[in-house]
């Protein structure tokens, strides 16, 4: 093991900011979870969020997957920022060795195996968001957080 890897307890494991706390969903609201806060303390996880590694603002229009897209509620095709989020994500997780990620549920981006059907009505049906798709094709084991 490195020396790098010994001070930051590499492997970490990705989690998805807002379940530490994080202000970066669409409507600047965080869904803190105690026991993820306690794995940031104890230096085992990176928080990460995509959508806004994609460069997109907060607060911003909520958007859900349709047919393979990402669709925000104006209608507006968002897919390419959330792909481009979603590899930057990617990047962080592949420098320090992740090999799992706790994810937060239903999202367009980081929902895995639950997510919003894209009719904007509260609706889940079986799917994974960009990210929770990108991570497992790269071998990344994905818990979901609700
Ligand atoms: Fe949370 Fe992921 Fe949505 Fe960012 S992209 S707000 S980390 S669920």
């Amino acid at each position: 093991m490195s020396a790098l890897a010994k001070e930051f307890q590499l492997p970490l494991k990705i989690v998805s900011a807002c379940l530490v706390g994080i202000e970066c969903r669409y409507n600047c609201e965080h869904r803190e979870r105690r026991e993820i806060v306690e794995m940031l303390k104890s230096g085992e996880i990176l928080p990460v969020c995509p959508e806004q590694l994609a460069g997109l603002a907060t607060p911003r229009p909520a958007a859900e997957v349709q047919a393979g897209k990402v669709i925000d509620n104006t209608g507006k095709d968002i897919t390419d920022a959330y792909e481009a989020g979603a590899h930057e994500a990617l990047k962080l997780a592949k420098l320090v060795g992740a090999t799992q990620a706790y994810l937060k549920t239903k999202s367009p981006m980081c929902g895995h195996g639950k997510i919003y059907d894209g009719s904007f009505s509260g609706k889940l049906t079986n799917g994974d968001g960009i990210f929770a798709k990108l991570l497992q094709e790269n071998g990344i084991k994905i818990i979901a957080i609700e």
